[in-house]
């Protein structure tokens, strides 16, 4: 997962990290980081060529992210979806990290894996080694 830039800004990414804790689940790897266009393509390889695509690089590089490595049991992306809430801020339920703390699509605080596959990617990516 990712606090995104306005999370790290807003100060929330203790209150973010505490919400997975509560749950159970484990924060195995972790480190605050400004991304670079390359890194984000890679990431955001899917919605490259998309309308918003520009807007949420400029947003996603804009300042540092503090990118982390979830550990828990079987789909613990699932688990980590639904305490985000859906991707609009302004739709996601009360209870959620994106519906308790944000109103606006691209500003929308935290990034999380949407698979199993897409988090072995992912860790790929940031965390190489
Ligand atoms: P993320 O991948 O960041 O966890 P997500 O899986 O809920 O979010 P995606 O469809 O993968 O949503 O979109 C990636 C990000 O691109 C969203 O989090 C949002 O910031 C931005 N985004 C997606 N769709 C739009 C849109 N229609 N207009 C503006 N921004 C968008
Ligand atoms: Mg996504």
């Amino acid at each position: 997962m990712i606090c995104k830039p306005d999370a790290v800004e807003r100060g929330y990414v203790g209150e973010i990290l505490s919400r997975f804790e509560r749950k159970g689940l484990k924060i195995a790897r972790a480190e605050l980081r400004t991304l670079d266009s390359t890194t984000l393509a890679q990431h955001y390889e899917e919605h490259v060529g998309k309308g918003f695509y520009d807007e949420l690089v400029a947003f996603m590089s804009r300042s540092p992210a503090f990118v982390a490595v979830i550990e828990g049991p079987e789909d613990t992306f699932a688990m980590v979806r639904t305490l985000m809430g859906s991707t609009n801020p302004a739709v996601a339920p009360p209870g959620t990290i994106r519906g308790d703390l944000g109103s606006e699509m691209t500003e929308n605080l935290v990034h999380g894996s949407d698979s199993n596959e897409s988090a072995e990617r992912e860790i790929a990516i940031f965390f190489p080694e």
